[in-house]
């Protein structure tokens, strides 16, 4: 990655830290979880409309921590607007595969693309797929908190 893109990229996290997109709780939802990252201190409450054919007709998250975990979610939030539940695992599964440098960064992963320079910080990762995690628990309706550290409690 050139500096030049780094940078833009970067500039992408900081603007969706300072102004999060769909920020504020979701009135009709009917799927939540709460995610917690204990390494850095990341929260994050996410809340979901999901209709009868699995789309995802609204979703809004609350939370604090680093740029890089409200950012996370924040994009997270825009991307799956009106996508179909198998579309938002797919789009997961990707965004690991290229965060734990298992696959090259891919434009499928939309502006998601501006979180892989998380790859070369193994710490950060965490902050950049809490989101992801808690998404994945309020699909399944987990009713416990998630954290991303095992045998830590929220
Ligand atoms: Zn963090």
């Amino acid at each position: 990655m050139n500096d030049e893109l780094n940078e833009l990229y970067q500039e992408v996290i900081m603007e969706h830290n300072r102004h999060p997109r769909n920020y504020g709780v979701l009135a009709n939802a009917n799927h939540q979880a709460a995610g917690f990252n204990p390494l850095c201190g990341d929260r994050i409450n996410l809340k979901l409309h999901i209709d009868e054919d699995d789309k995802i007709t609204a979703i809004m998250f609350e939370g604090n921590g680093c740029a890089i975990s409200i950012a996370s979610a924040s994009l997270l939030t825009e991307m799956l607007q009106g996508k179909q539940v198998a579309e938002a695992y797919a789009l997961f599964e990707q965004f690991h595969e290229v965060l734990t440098g298992k696959i090259a960064n891919t434009p499928s992963l939309g502006k998601l693309s501006v979180l892989a320079g998380v790859r070369t910080f193994p710490a950060r990762v965490k902050c950049a797929t809490l989101a992801w995690h808690t998404l994945k628990a309020a699909l399944t309706d987990e009713a416990a908190p998630v954290s991303t550290e095992t045998g830590h409690e929220p």
